[in-house]
């Protein structure tokens, strides 16, 4: 496996880093989520989200990750809104639910809040999978009847999906990133999701691929193959069907860990998950 180099994965010069004079402002809004998206952009590792915090991005409002709470911190966002029109990116993470009984912030409407926010933002990026494709809170019945970000907002409003159960830190803080340097959009695949990121299968980049292609294979998780790392494709292992990055970035690798893939990245993957048992209709 190939080291993985931030720069070079979303076109950064040294001489950018070195000459980059503002941060970009980010607005990330929380519909119904269970927080796990915000705490994995709190956990990259190149660049760490600290040096992306201090030096190129300027977190301005997040419910959990806000110094500020209460009105001030709704002021300050209402302060952001009018001061960056036009500047500051939208992170929406979470389900939005599809009637205000279910969710409302500060007594106001997420879902109108949303839609607002997305008209004047540079770009809209949906964080993690229940906000790119309804994820766990569309799963199922769905009984806050909960969609996915592109299904609220319009079409003409530029849309990244990052998703993921949570989406790699990495590439939510790189996607962040590309737009600071670039001043733009990375270039998205045809479902919105950036190519550096979701060109390829798990699989594809698999450190155990070399054993699935001598058909060695584990049995269970506690057997011999197991134990030699053989490839877990049997145990029902999604990595084939599943576009990420997790194998070709350090930190990320449930696979070895030695549990398989779930496919966290892919549409509806709570009703189809090997450990969900339920497939959707
Ligand atoms: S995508 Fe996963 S981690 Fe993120 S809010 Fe939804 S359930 Fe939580
Ligand atoms: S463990 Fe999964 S992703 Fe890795 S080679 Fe086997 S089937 Fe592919």
């Amino acid at each position: 496996m190939q080291p993985y180099n931030w720069l070079e994965t979303i076109n950064v010069t040294e001489e950018m880093l070195n000459k980059t004079d503002h941060r970009l402002p980010i607005i990330w809004i929380s519909a119904l989520d269970c927080t796990g998206c915000k705490e994995a952009f709190t956990r990259s590792f190149e660049p760490s989200s600290l040096d992306a915090i201090l030096n190129f991005i300027s977190l301005e409002y997040s419910e959990l990750l806000s110094v500020a709470s209460g009105f001030q911190v709704e002021e300050h966002k209402e302060t952001i809104f009018e001061k960056y029109k036009g500047q500051y990116v939208l992170a929406v993470e979470g389900g939005i639910p599809g009637s205000d009984e279910f969710l409302m912030i500060a007594g106001k409407s997420v879902r109108e809040e949303i839609i607002q926010a997305a008209k004047n933002a540079k770009a809209v990026i949906a964080v993690g999978s229940c906000s790119a494709w309804g994820g766990i809170t569309s799963a199922g019945s769905n009984p806050t009847n909960s969609v996915d970000l592109r299904t609220l907002i319009p079409d003409d409003i530029p849309v990244a999906l990052v998703p993921g159960c949570p989406p790699i830190p990495e590439v939510i803080v790189g996607t962040f990133l590309h737009i600071h340097f670039h001043g733009e959009l990375p270039e998205l695949d045809k479902k919105l999701r950036p190519k550096a990121f979701y060109q390829t299968t798990v699989h594809m980049t698999c450190h155990r691929k070399p054993y699935f292609d001598q058909k060695l294979f584990a049995e269970s998780y506690d057997d011999e193959g197991a134990r030699k790392g053989y490839c877990l494709f049997k145990l029902g292992c999604k990595g084939p069907t599943a576009f990420n990055a997790c194998e070709s970035i350090v930190s990320e690798r449930c696979i070895s860990a030695g549990f398989t893939c779930i496919g966290c990245s892919e549409k509806n993957f709570w009703d189809k998950g090997s450990f969900c048992g339920k497939k959707k209709k």
